[in-house]
């Protein structure tokens, strides 16, 4: 039986750790494909074109956006964000869980394109180890850190629309929860309505003696 790939959308406020929890997800199950999005924002130190993000002047994003190159994106504190088509297409065809690491905003748009998708919150064990992590991290100005704060207010009046919710607290326990989260879409009755029809079909032929 093929496994048919399924799109997992992972958002979670600036600072909650997604980002090292996607690394260590994709390292450890070979079979992820995480898709790699534009973005106007700069790079931060360490970061490289192509490997955590394409990173594009406005015009060239507003070009992507112009010629449909894009599933979603949105506008994320005053840079753009938005996955490219062509991976997560190409991924999804060839069977792979294919995961997009983005905002709400996106999310809620990858819903309705994709109404199968699952939409997994990862949230921070409480607000001030969030602050904790933004400050620690050191990438960021105070104002960025404010305004991200700011959106992460938002963002947590929408968090209902998500799926399911994981609490980044031990970073070990949370990979494997939300490997086998994933893992346990793939036995849903509605992912399998193939396989259903034909072992159906095989049951009522073998009954009649044929
Ligand atoms: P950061 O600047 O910290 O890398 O990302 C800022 C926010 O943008 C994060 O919440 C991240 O998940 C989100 N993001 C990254 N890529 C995309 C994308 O392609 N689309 C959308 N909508 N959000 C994204």
């Amino acid at each position: 039986m093929n496994r048919k790939g399924i799109l997992i959308v992972v958002s979670g406020f600036s600072g909650v750790g997604k980002g090292t929890l996607m690394k260590c997800l994709t390292e450890r199950y070979g079979h992820y494909a995480l898709s790699i999005s534009a973005t106007t924002r700069p790079p931060r130190k360490g970061e490289e074109d192509g490997r955590e993000y394409f990173f594009k002047t406005k015009e060239e994003f507003e070009q992507l956006i112009k010629e449909e190159r894009l599933i979603e994106y949105a506008c994320y504190c005053g840079n753009y964000y938005g996955t490219p088509c062509d991976y997560v297409e190409d991924q999804m065809e060839q069977g792979r869980d294919v995961i997009l690491e983005i905002e709400l905003q996106g999310a809620l748009k990858v819903r309705q394109k994709y109404p199968e998708a699952l939409l997994l919150f990862v949230m921070p064990p409480d607000a001030q180890t969030l602050l904790s992590r933004l400050q620690t991290r050191g990438t960021e100005t105070e104002d960025v850190i404010r305004a991200r704060l700011e959106r992460a207010v938002e963002e947590s009046q929408d968090v209902e629309k998500y799926d399911y919710m994981i609490i980044n607290d031990d970073l070990e326990q949370s990979v494997e929860k939300l490997h086998s989260l994933i893992e346990s879409q793939h036995y849903k009755m509605s992912r399998n309505l193939d396989f259903v029809r034909q072992i159906r079909k095989e049951i009522k032929e073998l009954a009649k003696g044929e």
